[in-house]
């Protein structure tokens, strides 16, 4: 435990403590054992093409975000996204998701592709005024964003992250 400001509301002086970047029910969605997950930008993006391979990153975690963020909005958001990914994540059932769906699944994925820029050594692409931004607004950025959504079937332990970011 540490304290410093979070990375999300800015608040100075707030209690922050280690949590694991990918969220419990995801977690619990893989087998037991070293997982990789490999996150993968855009070949033309401005910080290189390939980030976030590290060995077993299920086990990753971050020293970022306060107490009241974690417990708060990205708790509620985490419970909002569960129900919609859940199965498709664990059968990659066909799902239509209608646009208020889509909001939240496309908020979940920058909330996480956020949260994982702070797992590395290289300053984040997204800034904290987009962070905040996502925070009290309970969606993406206004800044050009976009979230493509689609199973891989034959990758049984791997799942890929695009991570576009402004043309
Ligand atoms: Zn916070």
């Amino acid at each position: 435990m540490s304290h410093r400001s979070c990375v999300f509301c800015g608040r100075p002086d707030v209690q922050i403590t280690n949590e694991h970047a990918w969220p419990n029910w995801i977690r619990n969605l893989f087998p037991p054992g070293p997982i990789t997950i490999r996150g993968h930008r855009q070949p033309t993006h401005p910080l290189g093409a390939v980030k976030y391979v590290k060995h077993d990153d299920m086990g990753l975690t971050v020293n970022t975000i306060c107490t009241s963020c974690n417990g708060g909005w990205m708790n509620d958001l985490e419970g909002a996204v569960a129900p919609l990914l859940t199965s498709p994540i664990r059968n990659g059932a066909p799902t239509v998701f209608t646009r208020d769906q889509q909001r939240v699944v496309a908020t979940w994925c920058l909330k996480t592709m956020m949260v994982f820029e702070f797992t590395g050594e290289d300053a984040p692409f997204y800034s904290f005024k987009e962070r905040n931004e996502l925070r009290t607004n309970s969606e993406p950025p206004t800044t050009l964003t976009l979230v493509w959504l689609a199973a891989l079937r034959r990758l049984l332990h791997l799942q890929r992250f695009w991570h576009s970011g402004r043309v």
